[in-house]
């Protein structure tokens, strides 16, 4: 039934529309609307044609048995007959701000949000009547839409498990030499590759609701954070990656008992590749849970990168994390100084500043170690190392990623009262 799947793969799309209009209310009551008519009518269409398919009225009854107790499914039938037939949703905006100083202080809390409000009205209604000295620094606004019939339920999450319960109907109604639908010349989707069930990959996103925005106070620039997934390159063989590092890649553990052991990897890391990237390894108890980089580059960014580390120990329910990175430093006289070149590259090294190796962790039962390795290069550009150091204060820009160790998860925050 080809035109029940492309009023589908209409669904998907729309979807897709709805979440990048996220913070443009209006757009996003548009697609809204134009999603849950895409639902309705792959079911009008299947409907119309179900005699026309051997036991397809079996099929379709059966169907509807499986979706009759399903309250998220009545609120979008009836959903649909308001928008098509007489109003709007009646749509409500939730938003909240959390707000990073650049001397690391922070700020935030619950915003009243008309539902009509952008992004920037939002901030504005945030910064009004906030002293001018802490008008610096990111500020993450976070927002979640609902409908007043159906308060507990963010909105595209309804639309995610509509889509599922659809997407298992339509299935029923492939014949058997049909089942992949190739020959429809619907769109190519990232999300639709290699998935494992009945939802596209873009909709398995419950955890991280809702949605936010994180902007740059001095220019109020949206900052876009790079969080990139680890993963190794398996054309690269198990052998061939202890040829080149040793022994190295047991990763799992407690992290604060493993952080020795990171330092010796970042170390050999950086002898044998010359650079060590920046890392995180999340944990639950003794167990790897998530591997990701991120990158940051100037300073309001780099406050953006603790809360994006933040929102992701929230978002895995991680107790632990292992953090590795190269870094910048105060310079510490005594050692040799850098060169200037490395690799054809020329370094702006600043006098007062060194390099140094970092690797963090915490647990959420209060543990804390920072290990700092402080390192030169030598006229070819390699790094000669120090000794390490070790301290259990972690700077002030950690705070946020320790408290989400021990954090509610952040869709608490909107529990209504
Ligand atoms: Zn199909
Ligand atoms: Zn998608």
């Amino acid at each position: 039934m080809p035109d029940a799947h492309r009023r589908l793969d209409d669904a998907h799309a729309e979807w897709h529309d709805a979440f990048d209009a996220y913070f443009d209310p209006h757009r996003f009551r548009r697609s809204f609307n134009s999603l849950l008519a895409s639902f309705q009518s792959t079911i009008d269409t299947i409907a119309r044609r179900k005699r026309s398919i051997p036991g397809g009225e079996e099929t379709l009854k059966q169907w509807e048995t499986t979706v009759k107790g399903d309250r998220l499914y009545k609120w979008a039938v009836k959903a649909r007959n308001l928008v098509v037939h007489e109003a709007d949703l009646s749509l409500h905006s939730l938003a909240w701000v959390e707000h990073a100083a650049l001397d690391h202080s922070r700020y935030g809390g619950k915003l009243e949000a008309a539902p009509e409000s952008s992004a920037d009205d939002l901030l504005s209604a945030y910064l009004l009547n906030k002293p001018e000295s802490i008008r610096s620094g990111v500020v993450k606004v976070s927002r979640k839409w609902v409908d007043n019939s159906l308060p507990d339920k963010e909105l595209l999450e309804v639309a995610s498990h509509l889509y599922g319960r659809l997407a298992v109907l339509v299935a029923a109604f492939h014949s058997d030499d049909e089942v992949l639908c190739s020959d429809l010349g619907l769109p190519e989707r990232d999300c639709n590759k290699n998935r494992d069930s009945s939802r596209p990959k873009c909709m398995a996103w419950g955890g991280q609701a809702p949605i936010s925005r994180t902007v740059d106070l001095s220019t109020r620039h949206e900052l876009a954070m790079e969080i990139m997934s680890f993963k190794r390159d398996p054309s690269v063989s198990q052998q061939d990656l202890e040829q080149r590092y040793g022994r190295f890649f047991k990763l799992d553990g407690d992290p604060i008992k493993e952080s020795l052991q990171q330092m010796r990897r970042a170390s050999l890391y950086l002898t044998v590749d010359s650079e060590a990237m920046p890392w995180m390894l999340l944990y639950k108890g003794s167990n790897l849970v998530d591997t990701f980089q991120i990158s940051a580059v100037s300073k309001p960014t780099l406050l953006a990168m603790f809360s994006g580390m933040a929102e992701r120990v929230r978002a895995t329910g991680a107790d632990g994390f292992l953090f590795t990175a190269e870094a910048w430093t105060t310079w510490h006289p005594g050692v040799k100084r850098p060169v200037h070149q490395h690799k054809g590259t020329f370094y702006d090294v600043k006098p007062d500043r060194g390099e140094v190796l970092l690797v963090v962790a915490a647990t959420s039962d209060g543990r804390r170690v920072s290990l700092q390795r402080h390192f030169a290069r030598d006229e070819a550009g390699w790094p000669v190392l120090g000794r390490v150091v070790s301290t259990t204060r972690l700077g002030p820009e950690w705070r946020v990623v320790v408290e989400a160790l021990n954090g509610l998860p952040l869709n608490s925050a909107f529990r209504r009262d």
